[in-house]
Formats: C-alpha cells, structure tokens, sequence
C-alpha cells in the first residue's frame, strides 16, 4: 500500500525539524562549553575569536569604543530597523576556560556534570541573537560586554551613542530566566508598555504574560531612550549556581517564533521620557525575586514600616523554601545514581579545564557551515 503524499509531507517535516533540533543542540552546546567572565582572556578569546572574527566582519559586524559588538540588518525594503536586539557575552564563571555540559533528553535540559555554572546565561540569548542574524531578521544586534558586572557595556552605550539609540522603537534582551516572562519592569521601574508586552506575547503565541519583578539586564541601561525595552524568558533556570539548568526545546522554538514574527510592527506606546512608573508587585509576584526594591522606588511608592516587615518575612520564607528544596534534591546522591543508571548514560566525563585556547573545541566553522 502506498503512503498517502500528506503522510509522506509530514514524516518528512518531522524528519526535517528532528534533524534541525539535532543541529542547533550541538551549536548549543558548543557555546555551553566557554566560561568566560567578564574581562577575562577567555570572554576576549571568544568575542575576537567567534563574534570579530573576519568573515563577521566582512558581513558588517563592527565594535564601539568599548568592546561591545554590533551588527545591522535593515528591512526587506531597505529602510533601517527600529528595533534593537540584546545578549552578554560574559558569564559568571569563577574563571575562564572551557567546561563539560551534558544533555539530558528525559527532562531535556542542559546541565554540567561537574557542579560548575553552565552559563545558558546568557549563552543562550547569544545563541537565539546569532540565528536571528542568520536568518536577516532586521534589527542592531548588541552583543554587550561586562553584563554581570554591572551593564558596563550597555552603560557605556547609552552616555556615548544617545543618537544611535533614538533610532530604535523597541529594545529586546534575550537574557531571563523560565519560559513565561515579557519582563516590564527591571528594578522595579517601568520599562515597557503593557500593550506593547501583549502585542509581543500574541504574535510569539508561546503563552508568555507580562512579568514585573526584573532585576537587571542591559536594557534597562536604554529605558529613558527607548520606548519599549524588555527581557525575555530564553529558558534557563537558577542562574548563577551550579544547579543552573537549560531547557532545548522551548529555546529553540523561542528562536523560531521571532524569526517567523514582524517586530518592526510590534505596538509602541510607553514615552520613554515620561515620569518614572514604579512598581512593586514584581518582588512580590513569582516568590523567587525577593529583592529589596531600590530606595528611591520605595519612596516614590511610599514603603512602609509595613512593607518593610512583610518583605523580611517573605525573604525569611523564601529562605527556608529554598533551603527544602535543595534538601531534597541532595537527597538523591551520586552513589544512588551511579547504582542506577548504566555508564554509558552519564555522557562525557568532566574536562574542564582553564586552559581554553589548545583544548577548546575548533568552532571555526560555527557559523560559515551554517547555510540554508
Ligand atoms: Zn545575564
């Protein structure tokens, strides 16, 4: 019996986009490998080695007076972007080098076998950047540096290049924990408009609902430039820690979803040169924020003695929640998993190393193979 041609359609689709997902985990991967904090030879290696390297360049990718990296692509029609795209190239290892990541398919997340950070933050908003330039989805791509140690690069951006910024409507961080969040506020300031986070949300049609309890990313640094300015979910989980996780398959879809999306079209309302708009439901919204918001939000919104005892009651509950939490995860040791699961099924055992010029894998090819 021959298979029907809608059949034969959709086996080959599903081949086709198993084979992409495969791609992608590997390119996933590679990027997983670097630790390079901020400042070290190794964020360096890497910036001169993957974003400066001569065929980028050929294709347009230039640095400003500090180092960040940019690259333009104008629309279809010729006329320049109005929107800005936003990743870090740093990440907060302890030291340079390279690392270990394993993938595990039942949970389908990325981890490192080894205790150390895996850095999703924010290789992956560095991974989703790069394909969406692989793609010519229209925008400035910034690739900032020194992220994690305060927004020095974005900081510097927006004191040096004010005329640059005002020829963007929207500026987008790929740079935020979990899979629902359009972050609207960054330290517990008005970033972008509710509006413009609902537009965003219907077209990407991924479930993702305005969230604002942000702390920081680069954009927040063009708040009082940009009109709509925001960060979002790439998937990653515990940031910071050696428990930090990432999801594949939602940060995968993320990618496609913007560049199947039209930002250029995307709603603008908020004025970015309006009174700040305070709030601070973010810190007490999703319970894994509890950051004291900033001093001069908690006159703005009129704090009180109040305020002031139920934030240290909730952080002492977070505390004790994260202390469980953990608890129970330790609960299931090395040697419980060792006894469990066959060899072969732990992946490759830890290499880390800081010497990350000889043992570094060759990515030379990283992004030139990569043609449609
Ligand atoms: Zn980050």
């Amino acid at each position: 019996m021959a298979l029907s041609t809608s059949l034969i359609d959709s086996l080959e689709g599903y081949t086709r986009d198993k084979y992409e997902l495969r791609l992608d985990k590997s390119k996933i991967t590679r990027l997983f490998t670097s630790m390079r904090p901020a400042y070290t030879e190794a964020e360096e290696y890497f910036v001169q080695k993957y974003l400066m390297c001569d065929e980028m360049v050929a294709m347009g990718m230039y640095q400003d007076g500090y180092g960040n990296c940019l690259f333009k692509i104008p629309n279809e029609d010729g006329s320049p972007s109005r929107t800005l795209w936003s990743c870090h190239t740093d990440s907060v290892h302890r030291e340079g080098g390279v690392q270990t990541v394993h993938y595990d398919p039942l949970t389908d997340k990325f981890s490192t076998p080894d205790g150390s950070c895996l850095g999703g933050d924010d290789n992956s908003g560095t991974y989703i950047m790069l394909e969406l330039m692989r793609n010519n989805v229209p925008g400035l791509y910034i690739y900032h540096r020194a992220e994690e140690v305060g927004g020095v690069g974005s900081a510097w951006i927006a004191k040096n290049s004010v005329e640059m910024l005002h020829q963007y409507d929207r500026a987008i961080a790929f740079d935020r924990k979990d899979v629902h969040s359009i972050i609207t506020h960054q330290g517990s300031k008005r970033c972008c408009s509710e509006a413009f986070s609902a537009d965003l949300s219907e077209k990407l049609g991924m479930n993702h609902r305005s969230d604002s309890g942000g702390s920081f990313t680069d954009t927040a640094n063009y708040d009082h430039i940009i009109p709509e300015c925001t960060n979002m979910s790439v998937g990653y989980f515990n940031a910071h820690s050696a428990r930090e996780t990432q999801l594949l398959d939602y940060l995968w879809k993320l990618k496609d979803a913007f560049v199947r999306i039209d930002c250029e079209a995307l709603v603008t309302e908020r004025d970015a040169q309006a009174p700040v708009e305070w709030s601070m439901s973010g810190y007490y919204g999703y319970g894994d924020s509890l950051i004291k918001p900033h001093k001069e939000a908690r006159t703005a919104m009129g704090w009180s003695k109040q305020d002031d005892i139920k934030w240290r009651q909730d952080k002492k509950a977070k505390k004790e929640e994260d202390k469980k939490a953990k608890k129970e995860e330790e609960g299931i040791t090395t040697e419980d998993l060792v006894a469990i699961i066959p060899e072969d099924d732990f992946g490759p055992k830890s290499k880390k190393s800081t010497k990350y010029d000889e043992d570094s894998p060759d990515w030379d090819d990283f992004f030139m193979q990569q043609t449609d």
